[in-house]
């Protein structure tokens, strides 16, 4: 199976356990982190590159899902709609990662993408809905 790009999305009480480990030992899945924001006590997110077996990399998922993990599989990353944007800033306060940002002096707010985490916060902050992010191709 080629590579499949998927978000996790952590509650809090599994943040601290070891679940790349079991992917990799009880599954057998070749595990790539792209990007990740764990914190004890807190909800998390990690976006990763997954491979494996067809037979075990859904029971590795079903394993994650067991465990409370909301997953994700990500063919796009997010984009922003320059059109749209009236740089209101609303975004920038709730990034966790700093992708979106206000310039200074300009007050031009800036999308990093190289730098998003696609945890989706940004999506629903937007007011006029200038951030988009396809998941399995689809918006
Ligand atoms: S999805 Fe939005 S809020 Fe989350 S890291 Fe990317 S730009 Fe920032
Ligand atoms: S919240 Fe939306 S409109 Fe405001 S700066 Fe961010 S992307 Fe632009």
């Amino acid at each position: 199976m080629p590579p499949r790009k998927i978000v996790l999305r952590f509650p809090p009480q599994v943040v601290d356990k070891p679940l790349i480990y079991h992917l990799v030992k009880d599954y057998e899945l070749m595990v790539n982190v792209l990007k990740a924001n764990v914190n004890p006590y807190k909800e998390g997110f990690m976006v990763m590159e997954l491979v494996g077996e067809p037979d075990k990399y859904e029971q590795g998922l079903n394993f994650l899902k067991e465990q409370g993990i909301r997953i994700d599989y990500l063919s796009e990353d997010i984009v922003r709609n320059i059109d749209r944007c009236t740089h209101c800033g609303a975004c920038t306060s709730i990034c966790p990662s700093g992708a979106l940002y206000v310039s200074r002096p300009s007050m031009e707010v800036i999308f990093e993408d190289e730098k998003c985490v696609v945890c989706g916060v940004c999506l629903k902050t937007c007011p006029v809905k200038a951030i988009e992010v396809n998941f399995n191709g689809k918006q």
